[in-house]
């Protein structure tokens, strides 16, 4: 495994579209391994494969921390939501940051697990969030595009300066 470098606000790559997996292979596995090591070691509960460079629709999350139970999707689709609930919420893109957004309270996913196997599943609270959260990352949107002006401005300023240092 290997530790794979985060790319952070305004790295362009973080707005453009990811692709569909059309083969789960080695290489695709080996991606994964590495998501999970550096998403574990930057103690981050999900993380997209644009943040690593890859314009893969790939996700990975750890919704009971990095030390619980991993998740990989690929693919993944929300089928349907349920709810909603407001949380504070960062990402490991966009150094400094957090704010509060609203997201689904229950989201039904489909996806491939690393294997290539099909898989459907129904989860909520943090586990959807983090979903929608990632997945947001695989269209290039950041939870930063949901914020107002004023927000969004901190936000971007306080990166940009930490990018600098
Ligand atoms: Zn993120």
């Amino acid at each position: 495994m290997a530790l794979l470098t985060i790319r952070t606000y305004p790295d362009e790559i973080l707005k453009k579209q990811c692709e569909e997996v059309l083969h789960v292979g080695d290489d695709e596995r080996r991606l994964i391994d590495d998501m999970f090591e550096t998403m574990v070691q930057n103690q981050g509960v999900g993380l997209a494969a644009p943040q690593v460079g890859v314009l893969k629709n790939i996700i990975v999350a750890a919704p009971e921390g990095p030390d619980k139970e991993l998740y990989a999707f690929i693919n993944p689709v929300i089928t349907k939501k349920k709810g909603e609930f407001v949380d504070i919420e960062g990402c490991l893109s966009v150094p400094c940051s957090s704010a509060e957004v609203t997201r689904a309270r229950k989201v039904w996913v489909e996806a491939l697990d690393k294997k290539g196997k099909r898989i459907t599943i129904t989860v909520s609270d943090l586990f959807a969030r983090i979903i929608q959260h990632e997945g947001d990352h695989l269209k290039g949107i950041l939870f930063i595009d949901y914020l107002g002006f004023q927000a969004r401005k901190e936000i971007i300023d306080c990166a940009r300066k930490v990018k600098k240092l």
